[in-house]
């Protein structure tokens, strides 16, 4: 049975695949060629990231195709109801970059403490005739541990962040209208294992304690941080969004940074994407990324392999 990866697939998932008898092409097919491309050559697993799109054509078109698979978390490219509908398996790989967002949260926040996104936009510039001020201006940094991190969306990403947030010492404080309680789980190199249950609080608890605020909400059609939450939290806080652009009124937030309401912010996504407002860009205040908070290698792995253990599993 033939796979087509058209966006790409880690080796892992390749070799996974392979060894229980798929054959997997990683051409890609341009979207108007890959109706003929999957009959012709009987495709019957289609894998996509975000580039291929699978809409109603392809799905009422391709007869012998059984699966359609997202490697990672949305679906926007995929008619996937529709899919269902017609008796095609439709998977994706939610949980396997719920642990790189979570870092990417910590490398933005122990940056920001210590100044590290700006430093690194100054030293090449006055690092060698400006040593002695820099080192004074980066100078009082501040730790992470023994801090408070409220967390909003407590989902697979969330509890992630919360725990490398307890491992790093942090108080966690956690909200979401959905969740009451969960299980967080440790797990150190040498197998030993801790164990928390960290009970969700209102909102108003997390603007009023955290030192630091990050979302991990889904697009929600309108911001959940505008001015007046701003207005709710600690003076001096640290706000991560590594959720989706807009999650986060951008204007309300660059505001906040001027006055010095917000210390500064950690941007991995952006309401306008792919052109962000360059006013965000060059915010002194801000450390940023271009959306690549599930972007590791270890991800990829993961993803080509829960890819390819769900394949098997639902069409062997
Ligand atoms: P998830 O569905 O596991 O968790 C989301 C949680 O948010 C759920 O528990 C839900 O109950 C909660 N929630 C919904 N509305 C809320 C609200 N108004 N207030 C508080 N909580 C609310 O999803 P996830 O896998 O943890 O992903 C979270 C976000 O991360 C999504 O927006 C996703 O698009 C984004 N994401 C970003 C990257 C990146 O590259 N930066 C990568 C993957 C996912």
């Amino acid at each position: 049975m033939k796979i087509l990866a058209n966006d790409g697939i880690a080796k892992s998932g390749i070799d996974a695949l392979e060894a229980s008898g798929f054959e997997v092409i990683t051409d890609t097919v341009a979207q108007e060629a890959l109706i003929d491309y999957i009959n012709e050559n009987n495709v019957v697993g289609l894998l996509v990231r975000s580039a291929t799109k699978v809409r109603k054509d392809i799905i009422d078109s391709c007869p012998n195709l059984k699966l359609i698979g997202r490697g990672g978390v949305g679906m926007d490219n995929i008619d996937v109801d529709y899919a269902r509908e017609k008796g095609l398996h439709v998977i994706n790989t939610p949980a396997a970059s719920s642990a790189s967002v979570a870092e990417l949260v910590f490398a933005h926040l122990f940056g920001m403490v210590r100044f590290l996104f700006d430093a690194n936009r100054n030293m090449p510039l006055d690092g060698d005739s400006r040593f002695k001020e820099l080192k004074k201006s980066y100078g009082a940094g501040i730790e992470l541990r023994g801090k408070k991190i409220g967390i909003i969306g407590f989902g697979r990403i969330g509890r992630a962040v919360a725990k490398v947030a307890l491992g790093q010492g942090m108080e966690v404080i956690a909200h979401d209208p959905f969740c009451e309680s969960a299980d967080i789980e440790l797990d150190f190199y040498d197998g030993q294992t801790v164990n928390f249950n960290i009970k969700t609080v209102a909102i108003e608890e997390v603007y009023k304690n955290a030192d630091f605020i990050t979302l991990h909400v889904p697009y929600q059609g309108k911001p959940v941080i505008n001015k007046k939450e701003i207005e709710m939290m600690k003076d001096q806080v640290g706000i991560v969004n590594a959720a989706r652009g807009g999650v986060v009124n951008e204007a309300d937030l660059l505001e906040a940074l001027e006055s010095g309401k917000i210390r500064f912010a950690g941007l991995d996504v952006f309401e306008n994407e792919p052109k962000p407002d360059m006013k965000v860009l060059m915010a002194p205040q801000v450390s940023l990324s271009p959306h690549i908070g599930a972007a590791t290698l270890e991800a990829q792995d993961r993803i080509g392999t829960e890819l390819a253990e769900q394949i098997e599993s639902l069409l062997k």
